[in-house]
């Protein structure tokens, strides 16, 4: 497997706006405080960890900030329950999964939305 390949991660995460559907935020930015970076040729994924058990699959980008210097982690986190429709491909769960911000020590950011 290509490992660079394997490092792509979705461009997008979802928020959900009470009453008022959901609004479509980029990934390509720097979630570290004190940074405004939100040009993706600045941000440079670089390892990424996968940890699966029976009840969720989490995966973690480990990511450079090259505007701050400093590394973040987008960890992503997937529900196994959701069953995956195999009669529509068009048909897409409703709980699809979270996406969380994390510092270079693991320190929970935020949760940022939804992929
Ligand atoms: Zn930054």
């Amino acid at each position: 497997m290509d490992e660079k390949e394997d490092l792509n991660y979705p461009s997008y995460a979802f928020i959900a706006l009470a009453r008022r559907g959901m609004e479509k935020i980029s990934l390509d930015q720097c979630f570290l405080k004190n940074c405004d970076n939100e040009d993706p040729n600045l941000i440079e994924p670089f390892k990424k960890e996968v940890v699966k058990d029976e009840k969720k699959t989490v995966e973690k980008i480990h990511i450079k900030c090259k505007k701050c210097n400093r590394i973040f982690i987008l960890k992503f986190e997937t529900i196994n329950y959701v069953a995956k429709s195999t009669k529509d491909k068009e048909e897409k769960p409703l709980s699809i999964g979270l996406i969380y911000a994390l510092d270079e020590n693991e320190k929970n950011l935020g949760h940022i939305g939804y992929f």
